[in-house]
């Protein structure tokens, strides 16, 4: 049990020699990894919809018991391409609480995001607050699945179906996650995904679209490759969101290993939850029982009856090397261009929130011995606050 007095704070060395952060990706077998390069070189196909982009989509079409699965260069692209593809214009509907590509995607194609008001509990888009905020011009709700759990899809549906609206999803957190007991990816209009290297499931920098509409998914496919449908033909405005052949290649590496990664990050989040057990002001965010989840995100809850505040705990654990992460702080609308905007209603439980949510470090380069210890240091710290914060409120 580390004691008070060991901690980076008062005695300068960090307990991690080598700094240990949030996002560290998960990484299948080289030797299969470079096989498959060898292959794409061999062929000389290094992108433009190649047997490897095609096997990753089948596969991930098949994982996910979904019709379509449009494979794209990054997932922002991905929502971009998903918003066009669905219709999305004039105003959409987003959670603040996310990460800000999610807004950013839409207000790039001249979409402006609407920003609504988080359910505290799920840490998603509250249903109730979507109505108050639709006007003449919402053409859609794009809801997130923050942390990999699900929103509350039916009641987003039945807003949608009242009000003539289109619902689709940026699902960047929730690959190999369920909802209701069905796979993420087949929920309203379309779903995005992100493969980017902190994401549950990389192919380094990559995305996709997931829809089970035939149309739909048409159009994704025509938007991602410059709107060509043959050779020489081009039938609507498109642009390059083609994911090439390393990519793909990493990507059905990282697949053959996607249920080792859950295996990781379930027994590290059990880690977690055994180690910060009984810690006043602290709590860790839970996967539901009956679901499928990646248990990629690690997030404690740091409220106002712990001794330190979640700054505070992130700069303990800085000093002892260990780089834990504020998601979504301080949330979109509080990021420009969105904050130089007239608020369209209160966002009361995003901006609590986001002073409370700390991500910790998991994946596979994260054990048990580390979380122990990472565990232990927040344990040490909130038993003295007043002593940690006068050390750290002396400059080294
Ligand atoms: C990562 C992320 C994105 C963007 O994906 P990229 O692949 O990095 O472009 C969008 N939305 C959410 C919620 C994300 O976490």
């Amino acid at each position: 049990m580390t004691k008070l007095s060991e901690l980076a704070v008062f005695r300068g060395r960090p307990a991690f020699a080598d700094p240990l952060h949030v996002g560290r990706p998960n990484i299948g077998d080289r030797a299969d990894l470079f096989a498959r390069i060898e292959g794409i070189l061999d062929r000389r196909w290094l992108t433009n919809d190649g047997c490897q982009v095609r096997e990753l989509e089948a596969r991930l079409a098949e994982f996910l018991g979904v019709r379509h699965c449009i494979a794209v260069c990054n997932g922002t692209v991905a929502l971009q391409v998903m918003a066009k593809a669905c219709g999305l214009v004039g105003e959409v509907i987003v959670p603040s609480f996310t990460f800000v590509a999610t807004a950013h995607s839409l207000e790039w194609q001249g979409v402006t995001p609407v920003f609504c008001d988080i359910d505290p509990l799920t840490h998603n888009i509250d249903p109730s607050k979507v109505e108050a905020l639709i006007t003449d011009k919402t053409s859609g709700i794009l809801g997130v699945h923050v942390w990999g759990r699900g929103c509350d899809v039916e009641a987003l549906e039945s807003i949608a179906e009242r009000h003539g609206l289109t619902l689709a999803f940026d699902a960047a957190h929730a690959l190999a996650c369920s909802h209701g007991g069905r796979m993420i990816g087949n929920f309203g209009a379309a779903e995005c995904f992100s493969f980017h290297g902190t994401k549950f499931f990389n192919t380094f920098e990559g995305g996709a679209i997931t829809t089970n509409d035939d149309e739909v998914a048409a159009r994704c496919r025509l938007a991602r490759n410059f709107g060509f449908d043959s050779p020489d033909h081009v039938v609507s405005v498109g642009i390059n969101g083609k994911m090439n052949e390393v990519c793909a290649a990493m990507g059905l590496t990282n697949l053959e290993a996607l249920s080792d990664f859950i295996d990781v990050n379930e027994r590290n989040h059990r880690a977690y939850a055994v180690g910060l057990d009984g810690i006043a002001g602290v709590r860790l965010a839970e996967y539901p029982e009956s679901e499928r989840s990646n248990y990629q995100y690690v997030v404690i809850e740091i409220d106002e009856t712990a001794g330190l505040t979640r700054d505070e705990i992130q700069a303990v654990l800085l000093a002892e090397n260990v780089l834990a992460r504020r998601y979504f702080y301080p949330g979109c609308h509080a990021m420009e261009p969105y904050r130089s905007r007239p608020m369209r209603g209160p966002l009361t439980e995003t901006e609590r929130l986001s002073t409370r949510v700390l991500s910790l470090p998991t994946g596979t380069s994260v054990g048990p011995e580390d979380i122990s210890v990472i565990c232990d240091i927040v344990r040490a710290a909130m038993s003295d606050p007043p002593a940690v914060r006068s050390r750290m409120s002396v400059p080294s």
